[in-house]
């Protein structure tokens, strides 16, 4: 059984720093962009040309596999990285979020009710939404989005999927909650999402043990706690002191939960000082590139982030000024690349005018190239983050891409 661990390489002053996660399927430099393949698929971009961006890992969805295809299937084809012929280490998550919020993806957000107690924001649902699960202890009752069959989540099922899916980091199962839930609701909350946390440690741990032939799975304890510093330390300090059966830790911990953008840096900080500094820590789902600083100075390894591809397919384009959109008709006889000086396949291949093209008349190839370089662009940014945390310049780096860098801009 080959054991992950984590190396620290390097390390800013405060919580930041540079490192290797050692997996069964490779090694990951941090810190690490973990590019998304919800269904075992980059959309759009074959595996060969997600590993030539640069990206190291690939995040699948425990809920999304496991509706679709099946997680036996995933598991008789030997894992999700062989299923989907990606060569390298892969992430799965939960499950938590897709069906507690019903959220990414299906643009619903459910309400989620507090035992004994009806505050109001407990019960805040999306504008119009179906609730289409509920929380109770031991878990988690839904509807599925694709066919309206009723599913059960609880702590031990997600470990299973997990178990089956065969990703070589995995996350435990945790409730997620909203910032407009009520303190009291977090409070309960953080408390259920520890309980679960020890009862997908006690699965993993017999799980492990059951399935001898398979290369060993890493679990992540995931914090929740949303922007409370009590709550998010406690968290992390409960996590810490999680125990196995044979007292098994968890192998690293995932920062997940509402996360409001100006908090990112803050809420990350909290708990790098509460986790062990041996083991990695993972921010999931974070959105636009000046985030990546944040997360990646106060002590985030690794993190995944859905909007290099997202944004892509909606034609926009990331550059080290800001992102434009290449479907605006100052495009059209523009011959240069997507970004000046950009080293991926799209920008050493075609045009600004050739991607133009290919978004007006809906060719799908059009996705394909601008994810590339989106990709590309995320995983160049953190290579670079992870050189001048080496290099002992990562201020100065900080400094000069953000004087550059326009959010919204629109070139
Ligand atoms: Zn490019």
């Amino acid at each position: 059984m080959t054991e992950p661990g984590f190396e620290e390489v390097a390390r800013l002053g405060r919580g930041g720093r540079a490192g290797v996660i050692h997996t069964p399927h490779g090694d990951i430099a941090t810190p690490a962009f973990i590019p998304v393949g919800t269904k075992a698929a980059v959309k759009g971009v074959l595996p060969g040309e997600v590993a030539s961006t640069g990206a190291q890992a690939v995040l699948a969805n425990a809920f999304h596999l496991y509706l679709q295809p099946g997680p036996d299937i995933v598991d008789a084809a030997g894992g999700v990285a062989r299923f989907m012929g990606w060569a390298g280490p892969t992430f799965t998550d939960s499950g938590g979020f897709q069906v507690m919020s019903l959220g990414a993806g299906f643009k619903k957000v459910i309400e989620m009710t507090l035992d004994g107690a009806e505050p109001t924001d407990d019960r805040a649902t999306a504008g119009g939404r179906q609730r289409l699960s509920r929380v109770d202890e031991d878990g988690v009752n839904f509807a599925s989005p694709l066919d309206g069959s009723k599913h059960r989540f609880t702590p031990e099922v997600s470990v299973g999927i997990q178990h089956q899916l065969g990703a070589d980091i995995m996350f435990a199962f945790d409730e997620l909650t909203t910032l407009r839930n009520t303190r009291q609701y977090q409070e309960s909350s953080v408390a259920r999402t520890g309980r679960w946390a020890q009862r997908c440690l006690d699965e993993h741990v017999h799980l492990t043990a059951e399935r001898t032939e398979k290369p060993y799975q890493a679990l992540f304890g995931v914090v929740q706690g949303a922007q409370y510093e009590d709550l998010r330390r406690g968290a992390c300090q409960g996590l810490a002191a999680t125990r196995g059966p044979g007292g098994e830790t968890f192998d690293g911990y995932g920062i997940g939960g509402a996360l409001e953008k100006s908090m990112i840096g803050t809420i990350v900080r909290w708990c790098a000082e509460e986790l062990p500094d041996d083991k990695p820590r993972h921010l999931l789902g974070i959105s636009e590139p000046e985030d990546l600083f944040a997360a990646v100075e106060s002590g985030a390894d690794t993190f995944d982030c859905v909007n290099p591809s997202r944004v892509a397919r909606n034609a926009a384009i990331y550059t080290a000024t800001g992102r434009y959109n290449v479907t605006n008709a100052r495009f059209r006889r523009d011959f240069g690349p997507l970004e000046d000086g950009c080293d991926c396949l799209t920008c050493r291949s075609v045009s600004r005018a050739y991607l133009h093209h290919l978004f007006h008349a809906h060719e799908l190839n059009a996705y394909t190239l601008a994810t590339i370089h989106n990709e590309r662009f995320t995983l160049r940014l953190v290579d670079a983050m992870r050189a001048s945390i080496i290099d002992g310049a990562f201020d100065d780096f900080k400094t000069d891409w953000l004087a550059r860098w326009r959010p919204n801009s629109s070139r």
